[in-house]
């Protein structure tokens, strides 16, 4: 990771900070169908986290559990320390409080595989929508970062585009500036060049790793094992539902230790 900070880099955390986010055995399944079957995961401030494994493992879920867009059924989700409130058990269990729900979420802002931009709405218009709406914040201090943010991504000129206008990694970048625009303590991404033709990845990439310098917090699902070995401090190997494998990437990528991770390293690197 580069080790660089910029003048509007948070520093990484003194190692006693809580983390950002914290899973603690963790299980969701789909009725029948066991997807996370006691899964812990902890993402410090200022640290990447890299979630890999094959198709179907339970990346996307597991990220998407994390920040309250699908239930679990058993497990601890803690965001600063702070426990997510549940109410009922098992299959029956939701979040019992909504406020509860909206701060995690608007701290934990999620970047999609396939961008989710709002075709109706113009690219300045995606991007300052939720601070506007959902935290309520004066449209014109929002809409003066979401032009910083825009030129940060190196899509400055298209603000009045519409997301259609666009290229796949203009858009991914714009799902980037949109997701900053919430100042969340951290990022979760899923995917986030999955999608994109390998010469549009890399504008996408160059994104993350900036990204990364800062020392944001964020838990990146990729396929790209070079991005992974590149801006990770912690890389978690999924299979089946269960964390596999763990490591510094240069122990996980340099050094596999089951059979089963050198077999997925062999067949994507
Ligand atoms: P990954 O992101 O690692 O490819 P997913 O988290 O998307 O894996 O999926 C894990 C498993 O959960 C797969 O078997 C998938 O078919 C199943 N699954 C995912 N979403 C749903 C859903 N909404 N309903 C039922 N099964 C699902
Ligand atoms: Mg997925």
């Amino acid at each position: 990771m580069n080790s660089q900070t910029t003048a509007s880099a948070t520093p990484a955390a003194a190692a006693s900070e809580a983390p950002v986010i914290a899973i603690r055995d963790l299980h969701k399944s789909y009725g029948p169908l066991d997807v996370i079957k006691g899964v812990s995961l902890t993402a410090p401030r200022g640290h990447v986290i890299s979630l890999i494994g094959s198709s179907g493992s339970g990346k996307s879920t597991l990220l998407r559990c994390c920040n309250l867009l699908e239930n679990s059924q058993q497990g601890d989700i803690l965001f600063e320390d702070e426990a997510v409130r549940w109410k009922g058990r098992g299959q029956d269990r939701v979040p019992a409080d909504r406020a509860q729900v909206t701060r995690f979420r608007t701290n934990l802002s999620m970047v999609f595989q396939q961008f989710n931009l709002w075709s109706h709405l113009s690219i300045l218009q995606n991007v300052m929508e939720a601070p506007v709406t959902v935290l309520g914040q004066p449209r014109a201090e929002v809409e003066a970062r979401a032009r910083a943010l825009l030129d940060k991504v190196g899509i400055g000129s298209k603000c009045d585009a519409w997301p259609a206008q666009l290229s796949g990694g203009q858009q991914q970048r714009a799902a980037i500036a949109r997701a900053l625009c919430m100042q969340p303590k951290a990022l979760l991404f899923d995917e986030p060049t999955s999608a994109l033709d390998p010469e549009l990845q890399q504008e996408v990439v160059r994104v993350i790793k900036d990204l990364a310098g800062e020392h944001r917090t964020m838990i990146l699902v990729t396929h790209d094992m070079r991005l992974a070995a590149d801006v990770s401090d912690h890389v978690v190997f999924l299979h089946d539902g269960l964390v596999a494998e763990q490591g510094p990437p240069a122990q996980l990528f340099g050094d596999p230790q089951s059979e089963r991770l050198r077999r997925f390293l062999s067949a994507t690197m």
